[in-house]
């Protein structure tokens, strides 16, 4: 790069990073995703390494935190309150390791504890009384936010000691605290707070500490800023004292003997940290010994003893390329962004899902925009918004098509319906993604066909429709591509074994609108066989519990199409089971169970039974099996790391289970 370009490259991304600190720090309200914050950083101190000239003092990479309110009264802390330097991923950890036994020698132990995402106070006590609270601020000078800090009921206002000290921790705000606030917040239409890191921070930077009060923060304690007399040679000593003296603090910390065993705790956490009542945004290591810690000293910004491990970002930037369309089943038309691949969470991201064009024009979504990507329940990519601050003006606006891109028909938009569709029954691609519905998991789920032999089979023209599966045979197989001998005859076994599934899979298998997974297997039980079924009225479907007025339409509709009986008679010949195979459901008029007529939700990992099992024995007995806590759910059975379902269940005050009592009520 040439030095001119450099100089304005740094003092630009100094001038954003500023804005961001402002916005983050200030404001309690970011603009953009930590992770894009923290690229920039990464950037900019990678810049200023190479051009040393051209770094400020006053440069982002070497402040710490934001600007002080004046609202509030100024703090002098006693010694600074630093930041931390960062590591995202295990190298940066072996790296920072190294530097620890270059300067300390391999004797020494590391302190591992849960990086709470909050914001940093100090707290101060004379002769054991709470007299002053403290933001960090700019890392020197803090704002005095002590009437708040007073409303945090784990906060001691007197210690068990009569010590003057200064302590530090993280104030933060529980997640089911945040939901609560921000369902609030949504109810009165105000802005909700963008996640409990500025919840907490904005709480606690009211002038009206009722404000404060209301908010249910929560602190955990973490250092001891003037150690003095107390005779602690180690962090970990300290904590000791904390919890002595009274004060909260984190008990998932642990003491690690190498970096191999801080690497574990770490790799452990990210898997376990969904289930935590409060957000963490990484581990932070220490080394333990006090007399180690000076001998590594600080730089400006933080100390050299300690490093934040920060977990794989779940809301990050990048660059949507174009926007692809799908036409599924039923012919609807969904818009999927192809996306500058990106890593969201742990693993690549090349597309997310828009949903419709109504989606498009509510976020406006132009190609080539800058968006926020996330993982929605963490499985699936979704855009979160776009940065129209990033915008050049070389974005297009983008337009559905008026016509299949599959197939060339009008498309048309149903009234009261979002989607745009495909009417064409004829359509290749409804007609491909139809079969991979009949194959599928939940429906006849057809071992060793998936879509890509699907999409193979039907485009040789071996399979029109589902009844043709069935007719394939070894020589038609031998032709296609990766299909050996082997996987000829498990594929034809799948095949054959498929006929004898129980009726709702079949039914699922079929398509028909409105009716999915569930509904069939309703359907199932009530009808008992095909044919039952096929010449039902719409009186006797509306009158299940569970089938609308649309369902009992479609079904009807279905099965007066000629085509319709021509396809079942064609699977009756070659064989496939017509009659409903599972436990008669009991209702629960008629059952004298404990789970009858009770919702009921399961969550976490049951160790006896696999949670269709339980979800099956349940539903047998006739209780309803729910998937979401609401304050309908009776009863809550929780497994080994329940999350968020179980702290909602307990939040609602319903009542929970765990396995072993579950299993006590299915055998009476
Ligand atoms: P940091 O959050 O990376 O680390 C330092 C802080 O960690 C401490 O001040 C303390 O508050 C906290 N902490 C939590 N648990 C701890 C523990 N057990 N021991 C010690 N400290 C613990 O650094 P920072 O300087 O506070 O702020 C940078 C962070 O803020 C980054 O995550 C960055 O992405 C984010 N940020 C985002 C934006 C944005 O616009 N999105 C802007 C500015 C900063």
């Amino acid at each position: 790069m040439e030095r001119l370009d450099a100089e304005k490259q740094i003092r630009e991304l100094q001038t954003i990073i500023n804005q961001y600190n402002y916005e983050y720090h200030v404001l309690d309200k970011p603009s953009v995703p930590d992770a894009e914050y923290d690229r920039l950083i990464r950037e900019l101190i990678q810049l200023e390494e190479q051009y040393p000239e051209y770094r400020t003092p006053d440069s982002p990479t070497v402040r710490v935190g934001g600007a002080i309110l004046d609202m509030f009264e100024k703090v002098e802390h006693r010694s600074p309150m630093l930041s931390l330097g960062n590591a995202f991923n295990e190298s940066d950890l072996r790296d920072f390791d190294r530097k620890v036994r270059q300067a300390v020698g391999d004797q020494f132990t590391y302190v591992c504890e849960l990086k709470i995402d909050g914001l940093a106070v100090s707290l101060r006590y004379e002769d054991g009384l709470f007299v002053k609270g403290a933001t960090r601020g700019d890392g020197t000078i803090g704002e005095d936010i002590t009437s708040n800090l007073r409303t945090i009921k784990s906060i001691p206002l007197r210690i068990k000691e009569p010590f003057t000290m200064e302590v530090r921790g993280e104030a933060f705000m529980p997640k089911r605290s945040f939901e609560a606030l921000n369902k609030v917040k949504e109810e009165r239409s105000e802005e909700p707070f963008a996640n409990p890191r500025n919840a907490a921070a904005g709480s606690l930077r009211q002038l009206d500490p009722k404000i404060a009060a209301s908010r249910n923060l929560d602190i955990f304690l973490y250092a001891i800023a003037d150690l003095g007399e107390t005779g602690v040679e180690s962090h970990s000593e300290g904590l000791d004292l904390l919890d002595t003296l009274g004060f909260k603090t984190n008990k998932e910390r642990k003491r690690c003997a190498d970096i191999e065993e801080v690497i574990a705790y770490v790799e452990g956490w990210v898997e376990r940290r969904p289930n935590l009542p409060y957000d963490i945004d990484g581990i932070v290591v220490k080394v333990d010994s006090l007399l180690q810690q000076e001998r590594l000293g600080t730089t400006a910004k933080s100390p050299r003893w300690a490093i934040a491990y920060k977990f794989p970002a779940e809301e990050v930037v990048t660059i949507l390329k174009d926007i692809m369309l799908t036409v599924g089943r039923t012919g609807a038309i969904t818009p999927t962004a192809i996306l500058e691949p990106v890593r969201v969470a742990g693993t690549t991201v090349q597309r997310a899902t828009l949903h419709n064009e109504d989606l498009i024009r509510a976020k406006d979504i132009k190609l080539g925009d800058h968006v926020v990507v996330k993982k929605a329940g963490d499985i699936i990519p979704e855009i979160v918004n776009v940065l129209p601050e990033k915008r050049t003006g070389q974005e297009i606006e983008f337009n559905m098509p008026t016509h299949c891109p599959e197939c060339g028909s009008d498309l048309v938009r149903l009234e009261g319906e979002v989607a745009l569709r495909c009417i064409n029954p004829k359509c290749p691609a409804q007609i491909r993604e139809g079969l991979i519905h009949f194959v599928s998991r939940n429906a006849m789920n057809i071992e060793g066909l998936g879509e890509k032999v699907i999409s193979q089979l039907f485009h040789e023209k071996l399979v029109h429709d589902v009844a043709d599966i069935y007719k394939l045979t070894h020589e038609q197989l031998i032709g296609m591509e990766r299909m050996g001998e082997k996987s000829i005859s498990n594929l034809l076994k799948a095949i054959e074994g498929s006929k004898s599934n129980s009726l709702e899979k079949l039914l699922f298998g079929l398509g028909i609108r409105h009716v999915g997974a569930k509904a069939a297997k309703t359907l199932a039980q009530h009808f008992g066989s095909m044919d039952a079924l096929m010449i039902a009225k719409d009186e006797e479907l509306t009158s299940i519990n569970e089938v609308g007025g649309k369902m009992a339409d479609s079904i009807v509709t279905y099965f007066e199409m000629e085509e319709a009986g021509e396809l079942i008679n064609e699977l009756k010949a070659a064989g496939v089971n017509m009659e409903y195979k599972g436990p008669k459901p009991v209702s629960a008029a008629e059952s004298d169970s404990f789970f009858a007529g009770k919702t009921i939700v399961l969550t976490g990992k049951l160790e006896q039974l696999s949670r269709n099992e339980a979800k099956d024995q349940i539903e047998a007995l006739g209780g309803n099996v729910a998937g979401s806590v609401s304050k309908k759910t009776d009863l809550v059975i929780a497994g080994e790391d329940a999350g968020s379902k179980l702290a909602k269940a307990e939040g609602l005050g319903i009542e929970v289970w765990n396995e072993e009592r579950m299993l006590q009520e299915l055998k009476k």
